[in-house]
């Protein structure tokens, strides 16, 4: 096996889980979220993101969650205990893009497979054939190439071109292609952003374009930091988010499509599906779970513990029911 970092990036929420460090969580994760150890910042330059290059905010921060590092040998350790206890179900290395990121995951990968059987996801840049059969032969069961954006107008503005980043939408779109292939059509996922300026149609028509490639999209409430290029953005409205969560929905288990739903204006106005079936399917609470990975409820990753909540780590309540239903705006809404 080849060497690699000794050490490796831990979400505090994970370091918690692992008893890496003492505290309590509200929600525990039930992945535990690793991230490639650097020096320094990404080599890309996404406008929200705090690890980019000219993101002034701290290093040890991915979207809102602070990552400690820690030494290889102890995490290893603390996920084989937890994983025997059946305390997590996954484990998700998350990689910054700078040169010979690749073999530092495939090390990173390697040595949890040694350790334990637990299912890992890597959320990586887009890698050639040969970097993901590689991560595919080392145990990696799942790949995640985060599109972000919802159409390629906002990837240029938010991850390509426009701020100097070294990202294409259609590079993106083919390596998510390409890891179809390697990975199989249900294992691949991506990462799409609410709230970045896109309208609820775009983003409905791009959930349906990755399903239909095979690709699993996870969806995330854009969160603003400081330092970030995007630090004075606001957060998407709830309303909006609830109906992208319960599109979502539909479309990834094959309830709906797209094609199905009606929208005014750019916003969503029909589900195509009676009343009371989809009461019943906004009163099941699934729809506003964390989507993703299986196993992934990533708590508090897009929002203050205090609210509002975008991503249920666990089931809502009855009581967040009731409010969920009224964010959606079920009275305004089309059968
Ligand atoms: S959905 Fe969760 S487990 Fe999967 S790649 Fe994204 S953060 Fe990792």
């Amino acid at each position: 096996m080849e060497s690699g970092p000794e050490k490796v990036r831990v979400s505090i929420g994970s370091a918690i889980v692992l008893g890496l460090v003492r505290g309590v969580v509200s929600a525990e994760p039930t992945t535990i979220y690793l991230l490639t150890y650097r020096e320094g910042r990404c080599s890309a330059n996404c406008a929200f993101c705090p690890q980019a290059r000219e993101s002034t905010a701290r290093t040890d921060m991915l979207s809102r969650v602070i990552w400690p590092d820690f030494k290889l040998e102890d995490v290893l350790s603390c996920i084989k205990r937890a994983f025997g206890d059946g305390r997590i179900k996954r484990v998700c290395i998350q990689a910054l893009n700078y040169p010979g990121v690749h073999r530092n995951v495939a090390y990173l990968a390697s040595r949890i497979r040694s350790t334990a059987d637990v299912p890992i996801s890597v959320s990586c840049q887009p890698l050639n054939r040969e970097d993901m059969t590689e991560l595919y032969m080392v145990g990696v069961e799942r790949v995640s190439i985060a599109l972000d954006a919802a159409t390629e107008d906002i990837f240029s503005r938010v991850k390509g071109e426009l701020v100097g980043g070294p990202y294409r939408w259609s590079t993106h779109i083919n390596a998510l292609r390409i890891a179809v292939e390697v990975f199989g059509r249900g294992n691949v996922t991506t990462h799409l952003i609410v709230g970045l300026g896109e309208s609820e149609e775009d983003l409905v028509a791009t959930i349906q374009r990755c399903m239909d490639l095979g690709v699993f999209p996870a969806l995330f409430a854009f969160t603003p930091i400081p330092g970030t290029k995007m630090a004075d953005k606001s957060r998407p409205p709830i309303d909006y988010y609830r109906r992208a969560q319960l599109a979502h929905y539909l479309i990834t288990r094959g309830i709906k499509r797209y094609e199905d739903m009606e929208f005014k204006g750019g916003r969503l106005v029909g589900f195509g599906l009676q009343r009371e079936s989809l009461e019943r399917i906004i009163m099941s609470g699934e729809p506003f779970l964390t989507s993703g990975c299986p196993g992934c409820n990533r708590p508090y990753y897009n929002e203050d513990p205090r609210g509002p909540i975008y991503n249920y780590p666990r089931k809502p309540t009855p009581n967040e029911l009731m409010e969920i239903m009224r964010q959606i705006g079920i009275p305004a809404l089309k059968q």
